[in-house]
């Protein structure tokens, strides 16, 4: 009886010595300057002519060619757990960022405020050209087939759909991390966003995954 639970103590301490293991490694070996931890936020932005390859997966959404395979990987891994997604919008160019930003400010006027009102309304919830993720191909908005069926853009009930839940859980195992999370905004300046998933790769986002940060919080981790 004393024998196994020796056994078992050994085990136990033998995993919480592995698991630490790898994540000394992890921010040892981890590089900010390889491409899939590309940051790019209001403080990093993005060239105007900044174009990955692109491959084109569902719902004729791109992404950066690199990262298709880990994206099918997890697509089909929470289609069979009942969680069936849908690409709601991957590669966005800058040019077609800005074409949503005037959007929304032309929406705003259109409402009656004045033009400067209008842009710093609508900067509240839209990038700068230059300024999204979704630029560099990395990154990808999840719809439900609901939502999709119903023409809805992304929404904060996605949160609390299957899909939603098992990507939260599951993400990190594929390499995408939950990018915009609650509480999260003082770092990224983004509110959270339930629906909003970035590639950066396995150990990287097992690491964000475990220890709760975000994307720039790691990043100035590896970086010191
Ligand atoms: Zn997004």
């Amino acid at each position: 009886m004393k024998k196994t639970l020796l056994v078992i103590l050994i085990v136990i301490l033998g995993i919480i010595g592995f698991n630490w293991y790898q994540s000394t490694q992890t921010l040892k070996t981890a590089n900010a300057s390889e491409w899939d931890l590309k940051l790019v936020n209001v403080n990093h932005r993005l060239d105007s002519n900044f174009v990955p390859n692109l491959t084109t997966v569902d719902n004729g959404q791109q992404l950066d060619s690199r990262v298709v395979s880990s994206y099918e990987k997890m697509t089909t891994a929470a289609k069979s757990a009942g969680a069936t997604l849908v690409a709601g919008s991957g590669y966005r160019s800058y040019a077609q960022q800005e074409q949503v930003l005037n959007r929304n400010i032309e929406s705003r006027e259109a409402k009656g405020m004045s033009a400067t009102a209008a842009r710093s309304d609508a900067l509240k919830t839209v990038n700068q050209p230059g300024a999204s993720e979704h630029q560099t191909g990395l990154a990808m908005d999840f719809l439900t087939p609901r939502e999709q069926k119903a023409g809805s853009d992304v929404t904060q009930s996605f949160a609390k759909t299957k899909q939603g839940k098992w990507l939260a859980a599951n993400s990190w195992k594929y390499g995408w991390i939950l990018r915009y999370p609650e509480n999260g905004k003082n770092s990224t300046h983004i509110s959270y966003e339930s629906w909003h998933f970035r590639y950066v790769g396995k150990r990287n986002a097992s690491y964000i995954y475990h220890h709760h940060l975000t994307l720039e919080q790691y990043i100035a981790k590896i970086s010191n």
